[in-house]
């Protein structure tokens, strides 16, 4: 039985949390904790979600706040630090700081370069000398050309895989056709009507990216890493502790997991919702569940706690409502 809207909202706790990059082209992230009969779950869709994409988001925090997950089959998980579009000085900076061997770096940012590219990924791959691993994300910015091109040249540096390159899954599979690096799709899946019957993501995949919250939560993620049965990575959506311990739930249930996991993202946010932070200690995280501590997590004003609660409410009737749900 679903917990009502009201259920939900009862003891519900606001967050406001500065991020100490400009990440998506914001430096704060902000959110609600819904607590239920289960432990805590978080919702924070971002900003520009409408209530059909928040929905998936909100079935992840009641699974989280009033299911809970499935048994763990690991209790360490790898992780890999991440570099955001900053300078090569800085991307050196962050690796030596992160204690990972493998780094995602973010390339194709709006407005820069491929030599911006190269410097960044060079700086990275000098960091960490010859035995890390890395992998770059561009989130679909180039085309099957700049991508051929930008993926030739990173090559010096030995990539791991290349994560989302184009927006479509048609130009990927292309892609894949044309270079030997290995291709991981995450929007085309995330953002997909239904991620469980993507159509040409076999295609277009050799590995899955797997973010709990915009997948409905831990078990529907599951399902589809046993739907196509390709090499999965999960990952977060810049999530406090309480939604990174999701993100660690997946990674510790999965069948296999033989890459490290984008999960070291709480290093991003100035501070947390729980003292006990989800931080990677030596490139790993413990598979466990902080609980949020109220008096950190309640930096919301009046007015923007209305709006998240307005937010939950339509994703709720989006949740509810046969005709319109993800
Ligand atoms: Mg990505």
């Amino acid at each position: 039985m679903l917990p009502t809207a009201d259920e939900l909202l009862d003891g519900a706790l606001g967050f406001v949390i500065p991020l100490k990059t400009t990440f998506r082209g914001t430096r704060v992230r902000e959110g609600l904790l819904l607590r239920g009969p289960a432990g805590w779950g978080e919702f924070a869709p971002f900003p520009e979600y409408g209530a059909d994409e928040s929905a998936r988001w909100l079935a992840a925090a009641i699974e989280a706040a009033w299911i809970g997950w499935p048994d763990p089959v690991r209790m360490t998980v790898p992780v890999n630090a991440i570099v955001p579009a900053v300078s090569a000085a800085e991307a050196e900076r962050l690796v030596r700081a992160s204690g990972c061997t493998t780094v995602k770096v973010k390339v194709a940012e709006p407005g820069q370069s491929l030599d911006a590219d190269v410097a960044r990924v060079g700086a990275v791959r000098g960091a960490l000398g010859s035995g890390g691993s890395i992998r770059v994300d561009a989130n679909g910015s180039w085309s099957t050309g700049e991508a051929t091109t930008a993926i030739r040249t990173l090559s010096e540096f030995v990539l791991e895989y290349v994560e989302q390159p184009c927006a479509s899954l048609v130009e990927c599979a292309t892609l894949r056709r044309i270079v030997d690096i290995p291709i991981a799709i995450d929007e085309g899946l995330r953002k997909a009507e239904d991620p469980h019957r993507v159509i040409g993501l076999r295609e277009a995949a050799d590995v899955l990216v797997l973010k709990v919250s915009p997948l409905g939560g831990v078990r529907p993620a599951l399902a589809i890493a046993e739907t196509y049965r390709l090499s999965c990575v999960v990952s977060s959506a810049l999530d406090t502790s309480v939604g990174l311990a999701a993100g660690l739930a997946l990674a510790a249930s999965l069948p296999e997991l033989p890459y490290a996991c984008g999960l070291g993202s709480g290093r991003l946010l100035a501070y947390d919702v729980a003292s006990d932070r989800l931080l990677p200690r030596d490139g790993t995280l413990d598979v466990r569940r902080p609980t949020p501590d109220t008096q950190a997590a309640v930096a919301m004003s009046a007015e923007q706690m209305a709006a998240w609660r307005q937010r939950l409410s339509a994703a709720y009737a989006s949740l509810n409502d046969p005709t319109g749900a993800p």
